[in-house]
């Protein structure tokens, strides 16, 4: 059985929900966007620049060496979490979008070749089509798509069809931010073996709401970002099977990634450190750490059923809502509700809600074609985490019908 969370002993945790908006209580419902943060996390990050703060890799000083064992100690940190088979298959990155421009500049460039395929989902957030779209211009690889149904989910059975064995890379989201659909990533990606292609998964928006195995899930690299699970910005990480990273060629070059330098050539670094040029976010891994370890005490399955909770209420409450129509109905779906209001536009109702101090999204969320599938600009997104309750979407709810009151008139 899952341990229920004590939600009150939680966002005591998190010192920015006390805050008010225009009067009002925080509802802090835009944790697809970014995550707050606990106590812990900003607690770890001022005490690293307080009592450990030092560059790293370099110093044969006390505080270097301590700098580096807290860096090196996150990198293990993160391998745990995501059930990686060894620390030196992270490389720290600034989050999700670079671990996924990485890969694309790296092994994107490397492996692919004029009329290979490159496979996305028509869900994917822009970081997981723009980098490709940059790297098949310029090896004349071309970018498919595997459509998605009316309810959000993956076409299964296009997805079969688009794989072919011109298919190199497959690149999709575990988790959409856009329509909150969990892909079934392990059946995904055995399919796509089958085909001789890679997978590389977005976990932006699966990290902080299920359990994560890497190895289970069958892929080969996989990105996330640490603001959106609770830690730091400016944070996050690649995984990726110790093979690929070792035939991986560097993508920044710089301090750090180097073995020797000489003018006539340098030699590079072991992985991870090959990928990691310049002085890394070394307060940032620290934090991402203490976040993963918040996580972990806190429950992910505990955090998943509060979230399972809070979303099908909310899906319940808002479908009382005239002239309120959900977008992303998939029957397995993580903590986010993205809705249109007849004739009020979006940034409309997020304005009028944010008087109400509550926070969502309204835009396209960084997914315009999924935008276009449902033929609307733009939608409110609500999404949830760990610190949300019932009485916030009793809130939001309370003020969507003010917004159709108003703008009925
Ligand atoms: N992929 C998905 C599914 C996301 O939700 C996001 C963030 N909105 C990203 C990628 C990009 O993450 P970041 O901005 O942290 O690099």
């Amino acid at each position: 059985m899952t341990a229920t969370l004590d939600v009150g002993r939680i966002r005591e945790q998190f010192p920015i929900l006390a805050r008010r908006v225009h009067g009002r209580p925080l509802a802090y419902l835009d944790n697809a966007a970014t995550t707050q943060k606990p106590r812990a996390v900003i607690e770890a990050v001022r005490r690293f620049y307080e009592e450990r703060n030092a560059n790293v890799h370099r110093g044969a000083y006390t505080l270097s060496a301590e700098a580096t064992d807290a860096y090196e100690g996150a990198r293990a940190r993160v391998a745990r979490f995501v059930g990686a088979a060894d620390a030196r298959e992270i490389v720290f990155t600034r989050g999700t979008t670079e671990a996924i421009n990485l890969v694309a500049w790296t092994l994107g460039l490397t492996r692919l070749r004029e009329g290979d395929e490159i496979l996305v989902t028509g869900m994917e957030h822009h970081s997981n089509i723009v980098p490709w779209q940059l790297v098949a211009a310029r090896t004349g690889a071309r970018l498919a798509v595997a459509p998605i149904t009316d309810a959000g989910d993956l076409d299964r059975e296009a997805f079969r069809k688009q794989l072919s064995s011109r298919t190199r890379i497959v690149a999709l989201a575990h988790v959409s931010n856009a329509l909150g659909t969990i892909n079934p990533v392990r059946e995904l990606a055995a399919e796509a073996h089958e085909k001789g292609a890679l997978v590389l998964v977005d976990g932006a928006q699966a990290v902080p709401h299920l359990p994560v195995d890497v190895r289970d899930l069958g892929c080969d690299l996989y990105a996330f970002s640490g603001h959106k699970v609770y830690g730091p910005t400016g944070i996050g990480a690649l995984w990726a099977r110790r093979e690929l990273l070792e035939e991986m060629p560097p993508w920044q070059g710089g301090g750090d990634m180097i073995l020797e330098v000489r003018f006539e050539g340098s030699t590079w670094n072991e992985v991870p450190w090959k990928f990691e040029a310049g002085t890394p976010n070394v307060a940032g891994a620290v934090g991402l750490a203490a976040a993963l370890d918040w996580v972990a005490e806190t429950g992910l399955p505990a955090i998943a059923a509060h979230e399972a909770d809070l979303l099908a209420y909310a899906t319940a409450r808002l479908g009382e809502i005239e002239g309120l129509r959900i977008v992303g109905t998939a029957p397995r779906k993580a903590a986010v509700v993205s809705f249109v209001l007849d004739e009020v536009h979006p940034h409309d109702v997020a304005t009028f809600l944010d008087a109400d101090g509550i926070a969502v999204r309204a835009g396209h969320h960084c997914a315009q074609p999924v935008m276009d599938r449902y033929g609307v600009p733009a939608t409110v997104r609500a999404s949830f985490a760990a610190y949300n309750t019932r009485e916030e979407v009793d809130a939001l709810v309370a003020s969507l019908r003010k917004v159709r009151e108003v703008f009925a008139r």
